[in-house]
């Protein structure tokens, strides 16, 4: 097949387009790069069956073969990259969605919609569903990107009902592993880069704020099964194991050897208080479940930020 991936050069995006290389598939990646980066693509570069193009998907863009299927993945997706980029965040939800749609409806292809947990906001319900509205506060610093990520649903699922195009909508929880940048302020590669230094680990508020941490190839394995179904979401794809962040700073700590401990500052604002996705429909419509734990995981992403590390000293 002929597959799109818009912020293939990203996190996520880079993993999902090394399987897809790798299973055969002709892949072209769209990035702008403003938190993508090229070396997460290094190693498909030259593979006969990929291209990548930088572009911003935000702007059109003319396709010379047919595509058989998008993954809208692109998007700034940390809470200090969509601080510092509010309008490009709102301008990839918004435009860049309605331009990949454009691009799906031309060339009758299947579109899934990379969306959030943040869409469900600082969330009343608890763990969050599918069916569940959410709680979000559209002027707080944050709603840059929920609101871009709840417009993006929106119209998808109005392309899905007035121009029959064939839709998958994903809600992705926190997810981790090799090629997050070491600096985008999330908490997994911070708490490591804090623990491989030395340094006691960041704890924002009193770490009583809950996460459930997802390792990315249990989400990739999630989001290929997605697209290839009939199922047209949205769909939660995450990991139910749910920990409070001082619990998951302690065991960085102890997992890395790290005796400097933990320092506290103060939440940012709107930091939801706790998240943990409802997989009961993803089990059901996909068979899928995560399969990797975190101890495993954190040991692959650990080994990762080793090498990051060992650049910047
Ligand atoms: N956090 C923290 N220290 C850090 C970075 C994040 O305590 O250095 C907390 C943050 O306040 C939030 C959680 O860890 O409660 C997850 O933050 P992240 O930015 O990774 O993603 P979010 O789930 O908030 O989008």
């Amino acid at each position: 097949m002929n597959i799109l991936i818009t912020g293939g050069a990203g996190f996520i995006g880079s993993h999902l387009a090394e399987k897809l290389v790798n299973e055969g598939h002709e892949v072209t990646v769209i990035d702008n790069l403003c938190t993508g980066n090229p070396e997460n693509i290094a190693s498909i570069m030259k593979r006969k069956n990929f291209r990548f193009i930088q572009h911003d998907i935000s702007k059109p863009v003319f396709f010379d073969r047919k595509i058989d299927q998008i993954y809208h993945l692109a998007s700034p997706a940390s809470p200090i990259d969509y601080l510092k980029l509010p309008i490009q965040t709102l301008k990839v939800g918004a435009l860049g969605t309605y331009i990949t749609l454009g691009i799906a409806k031309r060339n009758d292809a299947a579109l899934l919609l990379a969306s959030t947990s943040e869409v469900y906001g600082d969330p009343l319900v608890h763990p969050q569903k599918e069916t569940y509205w959410g709680n979000v506060n559209p002027i707080g610093p944050r709603g840059v990107y929920d609101e871009a990520k709840r417009y993006a649903e929106a119209i998808v699922e109005a392309y899905r009902r007035f121009h029959g195009v064939r839709t998958h909508i994903v809600r992705i929880f926190n997810t981790y592993g090799p090629r997050m940048r070491p600096y985008d302020g999330r908490v997994v590669p911070a708490f490591i880069m804090e623990a491989l230094k030395g340094e006691p680990l960041t704890v924002f508020g009193n770490g009583g704020q809950t996460r459930s941490f997802c390792y990315v190839d249990d989400l990739v394995r999630g989001l290929i099964l997605l697209m290839n179904s009939k199922c047209s979401g949205p769909v939660n794809l995450g990991n139910p194991h749910e920990m409070t962040i001082l619990d998951f700073a302690h065991r960085i700590n102890e997992i890395i050897g790290n005796k400097a401990g933990i320092k506290y500052m103060p939440l940012p604002v709107d930091d939801p208080k706790v998240r943990q996705p409802d997989i009961g429909k993803a089990k059901k419509e996909l068979g899928w479940e995560p399969l990797v734990d975190v101890d495993q995981g954190l040991a692959k992403t650990i080994e990762y930020f080793r090498g990051a590390f060992n650049k910047t000293v």
